[in-house]
């Protein structure tokens, strides 16, 4: 049978502020257990919680940059239920009036653009986290999280593959970051994912039953996790069986997913607006200060980087891909004004040594000024492409700057033409069958004559002048 996947999301970002939601508790991750909490976020009887305007602001910022309507007013509500790390017995979210809704996302595949849809963006609290003994049958609870503001981001169920899916995760992934608003940062959770998904013979209007899948902690992951229910849900229907409404949890370790709760077991939340806050107003002039201070979103930074530096699609996904490289290559840019050499050793060289060393751009040795100085000194012939690699090296190293290495090493290039037609001399001299074969017609011994020069001058020679010295020479 032939069946068509159908995939919605539901992304919960944590937001980069410094202190929670509705309380002054810091949002800091890796504390000691429950020391960064205070009565608001314990949920002790009478107290009152405190929005944090800086959640409404970053949470704007998103909704703006995936083309969402901003409504002009919207209220928090509470979710109610049971659980131990959630010491208030219920979670303060949004539901009938959230922040925002009706944006979307443009995916670009092969040059074609797919508009995925966003449902709706809006704030809520995290809650705490459970941490289970190994060894012994004990549960500890650390309630640091409780409170930590999150948007969640629900999608249209506009995918229609694992893939795709990725796709659109990386987008909001990379948009977060770029907004500067959460780090992203999937295995510490501040970027997670609940992906529903439910499969349909190809041409039928009606959705099928979707399960919803939990626990995948990568890009990779949730792939995955989609790539196996797909089957999973195709075997059954192939087999005359239905699918069940339910949540299922994602094992990396087995590549399967299980079932975790079904539509049964699922929670009333018994929603109703909180009445410890007032709703907020979010007026034209508001929404616009907001978009005036946007930054350069990705896919315009990759069109402009196209259009002013006329380098290939690759090179620009790459170094696009962080906004902190993207600045650091434009800054060399600026400097050498090199585009494609630039980017040839950023992603050559420079990237080779920093993933060795699982280190961001902004932590590379080699500023900026360094690397443009170092294209000039090859683009004036002062050193060769070889010696380049060499310095390099060097720079990430020691974090000098290519001068002082070049001085250090006495790396200096030979362009003395009277130097090198010597070395040239000698060379024919000594190999005049070759001379001979190159005579003869055999132009690819022309290399093995630029390999003697290289040698005999230990790399220094400008290979240029050796090329037009040589076939002068050769010449006869
Ligand atoms: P819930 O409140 O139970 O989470 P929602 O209606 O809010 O349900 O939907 C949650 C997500 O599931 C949304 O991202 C939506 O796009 C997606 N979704 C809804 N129906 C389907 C379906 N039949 N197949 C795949 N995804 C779906
Ligand atoms: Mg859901
Ligand atoms: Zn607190």
């Amino acid at each position: 049978m032939d069946f068509e996947t159908i995939i919605g999301l539901e992304v919960h970002a944590q937001m980069l502020t410094d202190t929670k939601i509705f309380c002054g508790c810091s949002t800091k991750f890796g504390a000691a257990p429950n020391s960064h909490t205070c009565p608001v976020c314990l949920g002790m009887p009478g107290v009152l919680p405190v929005l944090n305007k800086k959640v409404v602001e970053y949470a704007m910022k998103m909704a703006l940059a995936t083309n969402c309507v901003i409504n002009k007013s919207c209220e928090f509500a509470r979710k109610n239920y049971f659980y131990p790390d959630l010491p208030k017995g219920y979670q303060i979210s949004q539901y009938a009036y959230p922040l925002a809704e009706h944006g979307y996302v443009l995916l670009e595949t092969n040059g074609e653009q797919r508009k995925i849809g966003i449902t709706r963006i809006h704030m809520e609290e995290d809650a705490g986290k459970l941490l289970h003994d190994e060894h012994n049958p004990v549960s500890y609870v650390d309630l640091n999280r409780t409170g930590v503001p999150l948007i969640e981001i629900v999608s249209e169920p506009d995918m229609r593959s694992p893939e795709e899916a990725a796709d659109y995760l990386k987008r909001l992934h990379e948009i977060l970051v770029y907004l500067e608003i959460c780090d992203g940062n999937m295995e510490e959770g501040s970027f997670r994912c609940d992906a529903n998904v439910s499969i349909r013979p190809r041409g039928q209007k009606e959705y099928g039953t979707r399960t919803e899948l939990k626990n995948m902690n990568s890009f990779r992951n949730v792939q995955r996790a989609l790539e196996y229910e797909i089957k999973r849900q195709q075997y059954l229907v192939e087999n005359g069986e239905t699918v069940v409404q339910e949540t299922r949890l994602w094992d990396d370790a087995q590549g399967v997913t299980s079932s975790m709760r079904s539509k049964e077991e699922a929670h009333d939340y018994r929603y109703f607006p909180d009445p410890d806050l007032v709703p907020i107003m979010i007026d034209d002039a508001w929404v616009k200060k907001i978009n005036e201070e946007l930054p350069e979103l990705p896919p315009a930074k990759r069109e402009r980087f196209i259009k002013d530096y006329q380098i290939p699609a690759y090179d620009v996904g790459v170094l696009t891909a962080d906004k902190a490289l993207a600045l650091y290559y434009e800054e060399v840019v600026k400097l050498c004004n090199k585009p494609k050499v630039a980017s040839n050793w950023l992603m050559g060289d420079v990237m080779r040594f920093l993933n060795e060393d699982k280190r961001s751009i902004r932590e590379c040795p080699i500023k900026p000024e360094s690397l443009a100085d170092m294209i000039k000194l090859i683009e004036e012939g002062a050193i060769s492409g070889k010696m380049a690699k060499e310095v390099v090296e060097d720079m990430y190293k020691t974090g000098k700057s290519p001068q002082e290495i070049i001085k250090e090493k006495g790396l200096v290039q030979i362009t003395d033409e009277g130097e090198l037609v010597k070395a040239i001399t000698s060379i024919i001299e000594a190999n005049q069958a070759q001379v001979v074969e190159y005579r003869g017609g055999k132009e690819k011994v022309f290399g093995f004559f630029v390999g003697q020069v290289m040698k005999a001058t230990k790399g220094k020679a400008n290979p240029q002048l050796v090329n037009e010295l040589l076939k002068k020479m050769l010449a006869g």
